[in-house]
């Protein structure tokens, strides 16, 4: 066996684990400190983190001997990406294995809102019995606008269609055939912005995305519009989502992801039509064990120089 050494800086399940185990020395310090990873880098061949982890040039400039990140689920912004490639390091993700997971919390964070799960549940603990005050929507024939029409936008389409929706769906860099394979009516922003009931994000954070739901965009939404995001935070402008919350501009949004995390009780994570998740779109046992097996046999294929899947860079 080639002695490979690999560091688990998240916690991985244990089917991954013992998969890599089977071909290298793993150590599996979940949590590990900033300082502490800077220390250690040196030691290893390979790092398998999931967002918490910051890899930053630092720790790539420390870690003389590593040959490959892995990213045990979708977003790398937590990886410093021309450090990696200033270093040689190959960069690995895992990025089918939250698709559903995250298609299911935006599911669930429509059906919330139209119903006000969260305030309902919340007044029934109060001893309330408020009948009246929970009147809700229908999800039935009412028309969902998808930004970002990729793995994850797709399949909260797929699920929305289920329930008897409209899909309109805006992309940037697909062809409005690619968007119509997926069951969605390809539209402009401004058309998705004018006749969507719901909006939900699914836009990586980019340069361009940054900030592109804002003042402008809530002005050219319908009055009364649910907003979703379970992309990235920083595509909200939320100082702006506070004031078209407080005006009614939005009726109400649900935010899996936030500019900062974690973002304390600010007045937009209180504000009672927000509802309010800690980053756990990737948060089921599935998810986790379809991504520990991914991303290790992914790095496994990148210490051994075999062909990768998914290499980010
Ligand atoms: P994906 O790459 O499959 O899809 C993203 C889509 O956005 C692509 O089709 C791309 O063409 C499109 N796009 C990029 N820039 C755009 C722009 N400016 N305007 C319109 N469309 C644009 O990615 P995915 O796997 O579907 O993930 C989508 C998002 O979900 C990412 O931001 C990812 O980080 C996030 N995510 C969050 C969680 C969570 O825990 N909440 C988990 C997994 C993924």
């Amino acid at each position: 066996m080639a002695s490979w050494k690999i560091l688990i800086t998240d916690g991985l399940d244990e089917g991954g684990l013992a998969f890599l185990r089977q071909q290298a020395e793993v150590d599996d310090i979940n949590g590990i400190s900033a300082d502490e990873l800077l220390r250690v880098a040196g030691e290893y061949d390979a790092m398998i983190v999931r967002g918490r982890t910051k890899v930053t040039a630092a720790v790539f400039a420390a870690a003389g001997r590593l040959k490959v990140v892995g990213r045990a689920g979708v977003g790398v912004d937590n990886i410093d990406l021309s450090a990696a490639k200033e270093h040689h390091v190959t960069v690995v993700n895992a990025p089918v294995s939250t698709t559903v997971a995250v298609a299911e919390l935006a599911m669930g964070m429509m059906l919330s809102m139209a119903r006000e799960l969260p305030r309902a549940d919340a007044s029934m603990k109060a001893g309330k019995w408020l009948k009246k005050e929970f009147e809700g929507v229908e999800l039935y024939q009412k028309t969902l606008g998808v930004i970002g029409v990729g793995r994850i936008g797709s399949a909260v389409a797929a699920r929305a269609t289920a329930f008897g929706m409209t899909c309109l769906g805006y992309d940037r860099f697909l062809t409005p055939d690619q968007i119509r394979t997926f069951g969605l009516k390809p539209v402009s922003l401004e058309e998705l912005y004018a006749q969507s009931d719901v909006i939900t994000l699914h836009v990586p954070l980019t340069a361009e995305t940054r900030g592109m739901i804002g003042a402008a965009a809530f002005s050219q939404m319908k009055p009364g519009v649910r907003l979703i995001c379970t992309a990235r935070g920083g595509v909200i402008d939320e100082a702006a989502l506070l004031t078209a919350l407080d005006s009614g501009a939005v009726a109400s949004a649900a935010l899996d992801v936030f500019a900062t995390e974690p973002p304390g009780l600010t007045p937009l994570v209180s504000h009672p039509h927000l509802v309010a998740t800690p980053h756990v779109g990737a948060q089921t046992l599935e998810a986790q064990q379809r991504a520990s097996k991914d991303i290790s046999a992914e790095v496994m294929a990148g210490l051994k120089g075999e062909p990768l899947r998914w290499k980010v860079a």
